[in-house]
């Protein structure tokens, strides 16, 4: 069971009162995975090194940031009117005492994910465009091809990956190599906080250092693809780019960086605006794009999937009465023109503004991975935790869904020889 907020000491630790939970040292160490592990490893030794600057950099930082740690740092330039210029100055990050912990870290964050080949954020501007709903589903389809996959939840506030997945209630459990996640299946597996909460509606008030914490926890001591790696991890995060995401880029770039971001929009301004910082913010943490994907720009669906109602009432105060009448048109239909009974209905959900999301993308020049419509089947699938492209292979969504994760693979491709190098064509043009 998680510690209550300010028990421990600066809000760090997790403490366990449940066997199969809890803390404890990393222990992956297996390196027989067909990711490239040592690739990561290899490649993040020229981003580590101090010189180029780029390093723990904090997102409030100046364009032009040197590091915390350079021996330059509040001095240079670049740093003027830097809101950290005290602190960097003062050589606090560049102390023996800092500079080990850092090492450790790294240390352990590459023990932690040297097995995973490929980590990928799902991210969004705004809450309620279906981020969770495409992490999930690009999670269970890609499962589904055969790949080895993780999804970790870092939506500590909001945890809603496992009710998607089918496996709320679970526990994950303590083993001598860190955390072992919850399986959904042989070749998914799944971490969030909300296994280790004492009850499904259970509060997470946490500030941000003690989700960070956690986060670095999740990291460090999960225990993914049973020591034998997995191809993907999917990251699922909170709305917006709050202390979830700033900690979570800062501690992958100390190992290579994120391997890229699916950023979810859905076509209206609102969300736009939204998404239009969450572009600018992987630009400056150099999170490679992988594409943005527009969610219930449409409403499709089969029209025998639909209900037809009579509104009764409807011209007087009281409330509306319906009286479902779906056979009676079904019939009518057969009878009369069986020929529209294979039709799709579409209707406009949201207004799209701009061009909406395929425009924006143009404009910030990374790729368009596609669009998604408002399918009740896929709504379906997720209350029930299952692959929706398998269990509705015809429906609305399905095609275009698979269509996201062949532009996934295709960027993020899985071989033998696969690095990190892979997806440089995908990083910020600007
Ligand atoms: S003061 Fe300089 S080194 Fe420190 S965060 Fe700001 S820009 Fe970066």
């Amino acid at each position: 069971m998680l510690a209550e907020e300010g028990s421990g000491n600066g809000g760090y630790t997790v403490t366990d009162s449940n066997p199969t939970t809890g803390t404890g040292s990393s222990g992956n160490s297996n390196s027989s995975h067909l990711g490239p592990s040592s690739s990561r490893q290899s490649d993040t030794t020229s981003s580590m090194s101090p010189a180029n600057g780029s390093r723990n950099q904090p997102s409030n930082a100046n364009d032009g940031c040197v590091g915390p740690d350079s021996t330059n740092a509040g001095r240079a330039s670049a740093c003027a009117g830097c809101p950290n210029q005290n602190i960097c100055s003062s050589g606090e990050f560049n102390s023996a005492e800092a500079q080990a912990e850092k090492m450790q870290e790294e240390a352990d964050l590459r023990s932690g994910l040297q097995d995973v080949t490929h980590i990928v954020l799902v991210l969004s501007g705004k809450g309620g465009v279906g981020k969770s709903t495409i992490a999930c589903q690009v999670a269970l389809t890609l499962a589904s091809r055969g790949y080895t996959v993780g999804m970790l939840d870092i939506d500590i506030c909001g945890p809603s990956t496992p009710r998607m997945l089918g496996v709320v209630g679970q526990e994950v459990r303590k083993s001598g190599s860190g955390w072992t996640p919850v399986y959904v299946n042989e070749n998914l597996s799944v971490m969030s906080v909300a296994f280790l909460l004492p009850d499904n509606d259970a509060a997470v008030i946490w500030r941000g250092p003690r989700k960070n914490g956690l986060i670095k926890q999740f990291l460090t001591e999960t225990d993914w693809g049973n020591g034998e790696g997995i191809d993907y991890l999917i990251v699922d995060t909170p709305p917006g780019t709050s202390d979830e995401h700033i900690s979570t880029v800062q501690y992958l770039r100390t190992i290579g960086g994120v391997s890229g971001s699916i950023v979810v929009s859905t076509p209206e301004e609102v969300s736009m605006a939204d998404v239009r910082k969450e572009l600018n913010f992987c630009k400056k943490t150099f999170v490679p794009v992988i594409g943005v994907v527009e969610n219930m720009a449409t409403f499709r669906a089969k029209l025998t999937d639909l209900t037809f109602v009579k509104n009764l009432n409807i011209d007087n105060d009281q409330e509306d009465v319906e009286l479902v009448c779906t056979n009676e048109v079904i019939q009518l239909l057969r009878e009369k023109c069986p020929e529209v009974l294979d039709l799709t209905i579409k209707a406009d959900v949201f207004a799209p503004s701009n061009g909406g999301p395929r425009v924006m993308a143009e404009k910030f020049n990374v790729p368009f991975l596609g669009s998604l419509p408002l399918d009740p089947n896929l709504l379906k699938a997720c209350e029930d935790g299952v692959c929706f492209v398998d269990h509705y292979p015809g429906s609305s969504a399905a095609r275009p869904l698979n269509k996201i994760v062949d532009n996934l693979v295709k960027a993020l491709p899985i071989t033998e020889n696969s690095t990190i190098e892979d997806i440089k064509e995908f990083k910020f043009a600007l």
